[in-house]
């Protein structure tokens, strides 16, 4: 696998010290971005923020985040999918305007950025960043007399794609969702406390208790008033990520109400119904296709072993973007258990195959370690096309299924038998209403020519 998590989005409201609380909140979702951390606070008279790039424990010194007090936070951990890897592209964006201070953290992808940058510039607005996000604070901005819970609606009503957004402003912290519930956006209580975060299990790292799904379409205002529902749109089918349950998630948080790890232990076992074969093991590639390994096994009746190990301290070498430094992170990442593997014939589980490369490189290193055979089973089906809704692969030349029947992509990664979960066999366990676009290429929300990762950077330079 090598696709990249898109971002991580968490927000508390109502807690003396909602910085930390979100920082902490941040670790949990730190898997869904690398490159850089950020946190905006209030203290009831401005917002103030701090980012940095790096992990999470690199970006908030004990110091800094003292500073930073306050009764209610929005924090952000990023990699990036539209707009370059740069300190200014780094979330929450916090700006200034008539209103006061606005702070925003976007988890996602607005398809149409940029036709609304241009259009915005031409109207005389002046960007800071290449980020798709800073389109959503100008609407905000030209809302003329508008509250900011109406304002902030007006805006989103203009913007299309994917997105978990987090807005803090003086006195009221708003978390939206866009209307087709691409990403995911749980709202939990701790007392009064109000917490909102990408995933459940930033909730259960501040013992917060999960109260419900912000709703496709939905924007939940917190301010004196307490909570209000605003429907910024009418409600419709939910299409969430297919890859959160897949891959992105933690296997301890819960999607829609299914537990991650339960969904992913039972593609293995569809998986196996689907694709059975002959083996003495099976193993799965850590960590995210652990779950479906230990499916695969349970339902062949195959022991299950460990085959791979991780290594986790390699750091920033393997999660900057670009091809070079993934080659070498892969090279970096995983090594085989010979005295496991030696003479076996393998099952190998893995969640996708996205550029090949990955899965190539640890074909071969069983076979270095001993492996008989090597059978790639991968519990998804073949990722045929780009995601536009917040996932860094924007280019159909990257995908090595586009295009190629799975005995060509047998023989490019090297392994003895190769086989994919159906599409049929994925929406059985996740649901139906479910974004399927890379795997059918029918896109829930319209894509317009020229949306790429870098689409606002072309449009600047
Ligand atoms: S295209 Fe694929 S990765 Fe992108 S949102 Fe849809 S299911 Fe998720």
């Amino acid at each position: 696998m090598s696709l990249r998590e898109e971002c991580g989005v968490a927000g508390v409201w109502d807690h003396p010290g909602a910085g930390g609380q979100v920082i902490n909140s941040l670790y949990a979702l730190q898997h869904r971005g690398q490159e850089s951390a950020g946190l905006a606070v209030t203290d009831g008279r401005q917002v103030r923020g701090h980012k940095g790039m790096g992990l999470v424990a690199e970006v908030f010194s004990r110091d800094r985040f003292r500073e930073l007090a306050g009764a209610a936070a929005i924090g952000h951990v990023r990699y990036s999918t539209t707009g370059a890897s740069l300190l200014t592209n780094a979330q929450p964006l916090v700006v200034r305007y008539h209103r006061g201070g606005l702070a925003l953290a976007h988890n996602g992808n607005l398809v149409n950025a940029r036709r609304l940058r241009e259009r915005l510039e031409e109207e005389g607005s002046i960007f800071q960043t290449t980020s798709d996000t800073e389109v959503v604070a100008h609407l905000i901005a030209r809302a003329g007399d508008r509250d900011l819970p109406e304002a902030a609606g007006w805006a989103l009503e203009q913007v299309e794609g994917a997105y978990a957004l987090l807005m803090l402003s003086e006195d009221r912290l708003l978390a939206a969702r866009d209307p087709a519930g691409i990403r995911p956006l749980s709202i939990g209580r701790l007392g009064d406390t109000v917490v909102f975060a990408s995933e459940t299990c930033a909730l259960d790292a501040l013992g917060a208790v999960f109260w419900r799904d912000v709703a496709p379409g939905e924007m939940v205002v917190a301010g004196r008033e307490g909570l209000v529902s605003y429907r910024v749109f009418p409600p419709r089918p939910t299409n969430l990520c297919a890859f959160e349950f897949i891959y992105f998630a933690r296997p301890d948080s819960d999607l829609d109400g299914m537990n991650v790890h339960a969904v992913r232990k039972e593609l293995g076992r569809a998986l196996f119904q689907e694709a059975p074969v002959e083996a003495d093991l099976v193993t799965g590639v850590p960590d995210s296709s652990i779950s479906a390994a230990a499916g695969y096994a349970e339902a062949a009746g195959i022991p299950y072993e460990l085959g791979l190990v991780k290594n986790r301290y390699i750091g920033r070498t393997f999660i900057q973007p670009g091809q070079d430094k993934r080659s070498q992170g892969v090279r970096l990442k995983l090594n085989a258990l010979r005295k496991v593997l030696e003479g076996r014939r393998v099952v190998l589980v893995d969640d996708s195959i996205v550029r090949g490369t990955t899965s190539r490189h640890i074909v071969q290193l069983l076979r270095d370690s001993g492996a008989r055979e090597v059978h790639l089973r991968i519990s998804s089906p073949p990722y045929r096309y780009p995601c536009f809704y917040g996932i860094d692969t924007s280019a159909t030349s990257e995908l090595v299924a586009a295009g190629r029947q799975v005995e060509d992509i047998r023989q490019l990664v090297g392994a003895d038998s190769l086989a994919f979960l159906s599409s049929a066999g994925l929406l059985e366990v996740i649901g139906t209403d479910r974004c399927m676009a890379c795997f059918t290429g029918e896109y829930p929300v319209r894509i317009p020519a020229g949306t790429g990762k870098h689409s606002l950077e072309e449009r600047v330079c």
